[in-house]
């Protein structure tokens, strides 16, 4: 007897969903790269500025980042061969994490995957049903994760609102939780603006919350030796950084007390059931992590180019978001116009993709350009130029 099972029908919500997708003019595709230095890659044959990284500082194609990597790579091999709590902890991991600490002045480190895997799983360890989480109403996709598998209330306060967030908070003690948590990013990804860092550990104590700051687009370029916007400062219960931004290469990590640490080695899903970061990944980081003390001209230069390509923007006639960060999102609202601005830009051989929703809210739609610290006077310029021919054309 045979059995026939209609897999078109089971699969169907699939082809529902990207004929959806596409009709909206929502679907996604991904474009094949190849990189050829720290602000240009080939695409279908053609060498294209790239304005949509974010290698802040050039260093993921750095030879002291480079040899790193490939000397770990050849002492200790591909693969840290398990879990850090099985026999995946080399002393290369510790090494890294105590060098964290110290540079970022906090007391404790830990190494995490990546940024996506630590906001995703530590803050469910951190908060459960009985909990509220008040976030930032643009806060990454993968802090809205971890407040979703935690199963806490949660509430969004009006983007870098701190008035907002008070008045949520003092609502919220009043309504028994056992723990409130603020969660936010230090500068956002796709606004490339800061929040109130001392503004948002004045309110966690006032109101005795847990504070989780992520400060992955800050790491590298802010901050006391670019040690980013939550160095030194106390009062902040977890921060986050990654690896994979102004430092070039791949991975995350918290500073945290020392306990707060421990409590992660044991209770934090994320950290535990997945095997370690390679050598490799380990040595590029800590040659990174020597260098970026050692670029405060970098910085500064980046600084200096952020404000002079906004302040032609604005001339033009662009809105563009006030920032200090290398994140200038240029908006244009409509998202059939963002993307013909992004193609034109490509036809002069520029890449700055569009972003939008749901990645940005309705009628938002923008073209993220980012800088770099390698990007030369003469490519900011031209940049410009084509920006003022799509206007005048
Ligand atoms: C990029 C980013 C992440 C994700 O980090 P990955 O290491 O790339 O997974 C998390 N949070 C913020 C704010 C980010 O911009």
């Amino acid at each position: 007897m045979t059995c026939s099972v209609d897999n078109s029908n089971k699969l169907a919500f699939i082809d529902d969903a990207l004929t959806e997708r596409a009709k909206m003019g929502h679907l996604r595709t991904l474009q094949s790269l190849i990189p050829q230095n720290a602000v240009s890659v080939v695409k279908n044959g053609q060498t294209l500025l790239n304005f949509s990284s974010n290698d802040y500082l050039g260093l993921s194609k750095h030879p002291a980042l480079i040899k790193g990597g490939q000397e770990y790579l050849n002492r200790y091999g591909t693969g840290a061969t398990a879990s850090r709590l099985v026999v995946g902890t080399y002393d290369i991991h510790q090494q890294l994490e105590e060098k964290l600490a110290k540079l970022c002045g906090k007391e404790a480190a830990l190494l995490f995957n990546t940024g996506f895997q630590a906001n995703s799983t530590i803050i469910p360890a951190l908060v459960d049903k009985k909990s509220l989480v008040l976030c930032d109403r643009l806060s990454h996709n993968s802090i809205l994760q971890g407040i979703l598998l935690s199963g806490a209330r949660w509430t969004r306060y009006k983007h870098n609102d701190l008035g907002h967030l008070d008045t949520l908070l003092k609502k919220g003690i009043s309504q028994g939780y056992n723990r409130i948590l603020i969660a936010t990013e230090t500068v956002f990804s796709m606004e490339g603006d800061q929040s109130d860092v001392d503004g948002l550990i004045n309110l966690s104590q006032k109101y005795n919350t847990l504070l989780y700051l992520d400060d992955a687009h800050a790491l590298g370029i802010m901050g006391e030796q670019g040690m980013g916007l939550t160095a030194y400062k106390s009062g902040i219960d977890i921060s986050i950084g990654t690896f994979g931004k102004a430092f070039g290469s791949f991975g995350a990590f918290i500073t945290a007390s020392k306990q707060m640490c421990n409590y992660l080695i044991n209770c934090c899903p994320g950290f535990i059931y997945t095997t370690a970061l390679p050598p490799a990944i380990i040595g590029a980081i800590n040659a990174a992590l020597d260098l970026i003390p050692t670029l405060d001209k970098e910085r500064s230069y980046l600084r200096q180019q952020v404000n002079y390509l906004q302040n032609n923007l604005r001339k033009l006639g662009y809105q563009v978001i006030n920032s200090d960060s290398p994140i200038i999102p240029v908006i244009i609202g409509d998202e059939t116009k963002a993307l013909k601005l992004s193609q034109y830009l490509e036809k002069y051989k520029i890449l700055a993709t569009a972003i939008r929703p749901p990645t940005v809210p309705p009628n938002t739609s923008r073209i993220r350009l980012v800088l770099s610290s390698q990007h030369t006077k003469e490519q900011i310029n031209y940049l410009i130029d084509i920006l003022k021919k799509w206007h005048e054309h």
